[in-house]
């Protein structure tokens, strides 16, 4: 197609250049060239968090977050690297059947269209994506992996079924995962929690908690993802202490604390009221009263319990335990803040050295002991509050003097040669209930016979297909709404050939996001889940950009099924993502955007009017790439006329010798783009390419070729269209992103842009600063404000006044 004008049309060059990479494959590998280029190339895994194909369409944080992503697969591309950049579609779950509810459309049918509209919206933002290598969680080529990759858990023993108390969303009528609930509520919609007692599948990632801790000591993360990961694994070191029923021989309550050195301080004990010792060990006295704080307890939601300011109440039960390390008989009390999902159900309370125990012991009368004395403390040092802080053992027989981190050792070692305790380390990590009592996920491949019990679907019967019912509408009932065909679950034993119930759960959609990067170069294989010579060559990932909120979800269990499939000889590495980096949120004029307020920026009204280049220029021009920015409407038509004007003075360029200052000004911008580039700091690099510019064409002068041409394969990344445009009016064939490399810099000619600025303040030198040559009086002055000297002398005050002389000296007065 020819361009009829000279004038920049970005939706003429767009629908050109998208229709030529479609029809030359210019981003897609076939599956040979994959398995090539993998052995005897540079790989370079780009991979970005796939999304969820809602009805509404592409999200502008959805563009956001891949324009980062897209800008540093094209970037690596024209350093030489041969980079894989594919996307695909997470499609199960609950999100999506919720809307098809909603909306009275069948998931099977709205979700194909979903996706064929996000596939639309994708291709017009102009992403480097292999849509040869795409993958749908929802197809029964990609869940049969899925359903083979949970039969690889279940024979290494880390699937199991157990009655288990699980959080329940009433609102969703299914479980939730720990991780699906943030502060008692249900993340996805907002009912609170409750507690139910269910029979589940959970995935043990337990058994993996001190390799995956260990492990993010050397991934290089995101600083606060990683923080995050690992919070929620949540290891605390301490003692397994028993504690021996007085007049129930044989009879012990276990309990962990991270401070055995209290031990001499415990002067009761708290059991959950769930806790299946407190129907043995409850006197007939107090049988009555235990009974009815049971039942008080049973009606009350989690929610409610966890909250810590709420008045504490408990009951005696009237049995006595005995303190290993004083032999004093101590009560036995019931109480709802104690939660048989933490620890063992039971505590050691040791009153002066805890808050909460210290309050629960101020009502009910019970013996408040100081047992760890503070610098200047003595035994007898009254206590007013609970001391949680260091000290030394009082109160603590031959302990007492010795330091508490010592103390905490001894003690333990000692109950440890009694049989009664022993160093423990605790996690805050639960295992991964992965069932869902939902229609619109995976069934989960498993098989009940009378005769031969609980058995593996055989992996040559696999995939187990979802059937397409009408009634998929989950009910309070505990069961999912497969549990309502038999024509479906009822099947043929593969054992004895009797009958056999199908499992009517269906799998966590987390479980199809966990292993998705996996199967993308092996996409088209109908054989296996991932071709073994591709997966070496390929993984792992080498850039992965995405999301904090997904930190304790998405991306450990991606990490935990990783270890699992190393463990089994699947693969020969444990961490997936080599490299993993947040990218910030934006917002819209100041305000977070959401369909009630009336507020979300609809991309394809932009992308009409200014074209995607433009749109993508602008997204990462908001702000740091990792802190997110706030969308202002006006804000837009600055990349606009950055385009346009680059687009002019690429045509009006001619060939002849660069002058130098403009050739000093080139590698400085050079060296900066390259630098930030690598830092995904994408609106510092955008800036520096504008003030090149304009150094370009200051006063109206004539561009030189040699200034020009390495600038377009700096702005390629951020306006891929306008750069196989341009690229292609200046003589070149094929696509920039494979003919053109990256531009090399000279450091002594990036330096030679440097000029020393003097700043003064009142008339007096304060700094002497280097600075870009030619910079604004705008850019020196904000240069000169972030010196600390010369905040000093500004004393706070306001500037009155600013006096500039062009690449010398800038005075900033104030009073
Ligand atoms: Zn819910
Ligand atoms: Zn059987």
């Amino acid at each position: 197609m020819n361009l009829k004008t000279d004038s920049y049309f970005p939706a003429e060059v767009e629908r050109k250049w998208q229709a030529r990479w479609e029809e030359e494959g210019v981003n897609a590998y076939t599956d040979e060239e994959l398995r090539r280029t993998g052995r005897e190339g540079n790989p370079f895994y780009n991979l970005m968090m796939f999304p969820y194909p809602s009805a509404e369409g592409l999200h502008v944080g959805n563009i956001y977050a891949f324009t980062g992503a897209d800008i540093h697969g094209r970037f690596q591309r024209l350093r030489g690297r041969d980079v894989f950049q594919p996307i695909g579609f997470d499609a199960f779950g609950i999100h999506s059947e919720n809307f098809a509810l909603k909306v009275g459309t069948h998931p099977m049918d709205l979700i194909p269209r979903n996706i064929e509209r996000f596939t639309k919206q994708l291709r017009r933002v102009g992403f480097m994506y292999d849509w040869g290598h795409s993958v749908d969680t929802t197809s029964p080529e990609y869940y049969r992996w899925t359903q083979w990759l949970f039969l690889q858990l279940y024979r290494a023993g880390l699937a199991v079924k157990k009655e288990a108390p699980v959080n329940w969303c009433p609102g969703c009528n299914t479980v939730l995962a720990n991780e699906q609930v943030i502060a008692g509520e249900c993340e996805r919609c907002g009912s609170v929690v409750e507690l139910r007692n269910l029979s589940q599948w959970f995935f043990r990632i337990t058994e993996y908690a001190e390799r995956l801790l260990t492990n993010l000591q050397w991934i290089d993360w995101s600083e606060t993802t990683r923080r995050m990961q690992e919070n929620w694994i949540g290891r605390s070191e301490g003692a397994e202490i028993s504690f021996p029923v007085a007049g129930h021989e044989d009879t012990l309550i276990r309990v962990f604390t991270t401070r055995p050195d209290t031990l001499f301080g415990a002067t009761y004990m708290v059991l959950a009221p769930e806790h299946p010792l407190v129907e043995t060990i409850t006197t007939e006295e107090q049988r009555a009263a235990v009974e009815e704080y049971r039942s008080a307890v049973a009606a009350t939601d989690l929610v409610t319990r966890r909250k810590t300011d709420k008045q504490k109440t408990g009951v005696d039960t009237g049995a006595r335990a005995v303190n290993p390390a004083t032999n004093e008989e101590i009560p036995i009390w019931i109480a709802d803040y104690v939660l048989m999902e933490y620890g063992t159900g039971a505590i050691m309370a040791g009153p002066g050295h805890d808050e909460r125990d210290f309050e629960f012991a101020t009502i009910f009368g019970l013996p408040i002991r100081r047992v760890i004395a503070a610098p200047g403390e003595s035994a007898d040092t009254p206590l007013e509050e609970a001391y949680a802080g260091p000290g030394t053992l009082v109160n603590s027989g031959e302990y007492d003097g010795m330091a508490w981190e010592e103390a905490k050792k001894a003690i333990t070692e000692k109950l440890e040669e009694r049989g009664l305790g022993a160093r423990r380390v605790n996690y805050r990590l639960h295992d991964w209930c992965i069932s869902r009592q939902r229609y619109w996920g995976p069934p989960i491949p498993i098989l009940y016979c009378d005769a031969c019990g609980t058995l593996p679907v055989p992996e040559n019967q696999l995939p187990v297909i979802l059937p397409r019912v009408e009634d998929y509408k989950p009910d309070a009932s505990g069961v999912s709404p497969l549990a309502r065909h038999s024509d479906w679950y009822l099947t043929e034993c593969p054992s004895c050939g009797g009958q056999a119930r199908r499992e009517t759960d269906v799998s966590d959609t987390f479980l199809d996001s966990a292993w998705y990067f996996l199967r993308y170069p092996s996409a088209n294989n109908d054989q296996l889940p991932f071709d073994p010579e591709l997966t070496r060559h390929w993984l792992p990932v080498d850039m992965y950009i995405g999301g904090n909120e997904h930190a304790v979800l998405h991306l450990l269990y991606s990490r935990f099924i990783t270890m699992v499939l190393k463990d089994l000889g699947h693969i020969d590495f444990e961490e997936p993502f080599e490299r993993f980096r947040a990218h910030g949120l934006i917002v819209k004029e100041g305000a977070k955007m959401s369909k009630s307020r009336g507020n979300v920026v609809v991309p394809d009204e932009y992308i009409e009017e200014y074209g995607a280049d433009t749109f993508r220029t602008y997204l990462m021009f908001l702000g740091p790439y990792q802190e997110g920015g706030d969308f202002r409407e006006a804000g837009i038509t600055g990349p606009y006329n950055f385009l346009n004007r680059l687009w002019d003075t690429v045509l009006s360029a001619e060939e002849r010798p660069i002058d130098p200052a403009v050739e000093q000004k080139l590698h400085a911008t050079i060296q900066k783009c390259t630098e930030d580039l690598e830092a995904l700091s994408y609106n510092t690099a955008i800036a520096a390419m504008m003030e090149y510019l304009n150094v370009v064409r200051a006063g109206g002068r004539t561009p030189e070729l040699a200034a020009v041409q390495p600038l377009l394969v700096l702005v390629a990344p951020f306006a891929p269209h306008l750069a196989e445009e341009l690229w292609e009016r200046l003589g070149h064939e094929g696509s920039i992103f494979d003919q053109a490399s990256w531009p090399e810099f000279d450091p002594a000619l990036a330096v030679a842009d440097q000029v020393e600025f003097v700043v003064q303040v009142n008339g007096k030198v304060r700094a002497r600063l280097p600075m870009t040559r030619g910079i604004t009086e705008e850019g020196a002055r904000e240069a000169a404000l972030a010196d600390p000297n010369v905040q000093r002398f500004l004393e706070g005050k306001p500037i009155r006044k600013t006096v500039f002389v062009p690449d010398r000296l800038v005075n900033l007065v104030v009073g």
